[in-house]
């Protein structure tokens, strides 16, 4: 059998196209593609001499029995649309079946827009988690963002006509918390913005986004609101038992944060 190889294609700027992928794309007689239109422009600007051959979220299980067929005589490239394919982006169901399969599976490194926004970010952190398109329910984005917690960052990839509904139901949960737009990274109009909610809220963005929200930011908004709250129930002559029974499950606040906060203040 023949190889596979997954191939990133520029998120913007054509330029980023990397010399060994370019090479590659030279030698592959086969190339699958999520969009042949899309990636017709790339085989005329590279001049390549290949057959392009659809490769979308529909027909990608289907496709299987062909791309076995052209593995015993030649060896395959999988691009998408744009950056690195099964990042949100078809692959991933070719490359699952044919790594089974013992069929040697090359990736490539190159344009992808997590890396490129969370490296010109300017946020400091040593982990995050990528949660692809964000859930549209406002209850379904909360419970999203609050199991990722533990990371430092929570990347997500957003559209222009969503971005500023998904601000206003984080403004909603978390606060007046402070995120990172990056959007249209790597075009004329790149733009990364790091600022509260309040000052993005009412801005209108244009082109392809990268969200990205820091977790630390979530962490000290919750601190703060705590302590609003315990401050307005102790005033209110509440003992600290009923005061952890009412931030738990009113205010859901993890019991233990409460209990710890009381213990380690002046409470
Ligand atoms: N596989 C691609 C990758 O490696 O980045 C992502 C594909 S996903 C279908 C497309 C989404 O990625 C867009 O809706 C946007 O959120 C993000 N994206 C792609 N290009 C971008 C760019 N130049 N600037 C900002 N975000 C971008």
């Amino acid at each position: 059998m023949h190889k596979i190889y997954v191939i990133p294609t520029p998120i913007g700027n054509l330029n980023d196209f990397t010399l060994r992928s370019i090479e590659i794309l030279k030698s592959v007689k086969y190339l699958f593609c999520e969009d042949t239109k899309v990636t017709g422009k790339l085989k005329k600007y590279l001049n390549l001499d290949l057959q392009l051959i659809s490769l979308h979220k529909f027909n990608e299980v289907s496709r299987i029995s062909e791309i076995e067929k052209i593995l015993i005589k030649d060896d395959i490239a999988i691009v998408s649309d744009a950056g690195t394919p099964t990042i949100s982006d078809p692959g991933q169901k070719i490359i699952h079946y044919f790594k089974k399969m013992q069929v040697k599976i090359i990736p490539l490194p190159g344009a992808n827009a997590i890396t490129t926004a969370l490296s010109g970010s300017g946020l400091e952190f040593s982990s995050f988690t990528f949660i692809g398109f964000l859930e549209k329910e406002e209850s379904k984005i909360n419970h999203e963002i609050l199991k990722h917690l533990n990371s430092d960052v929570i990347i997500c990839y957003e559209s222009p006509n969503r971005i500023n509904k998904t601000l206003f139901i984080l403004n909603n949960r978390f606060g007046n918390i402070k995120v990172v737009i990056a959007r249209e990274l790597t075009k004329i109009y790149e733009e990364i913005l790091y600022d509260n909610i309040s000052n993005l809220i009412d801005k209108t963005f244009k082109g392809e986004i990268v969200l990205l929200i820091p977790t630390i930011e979530i962490k000290n908004e919750s601190n703060n609101n705590l302590k609003e709250h315990i401050d307005k129930l102790k005033k209110l002559k509440i003992d600290n038992k009923s005061i952890i029974n009412y931030l738990s499950t009113m205010k859901m606040f993890k019991k233990n944060d409460v209990y710890n906060y009381l213990k380690n203040s002046k409470y």
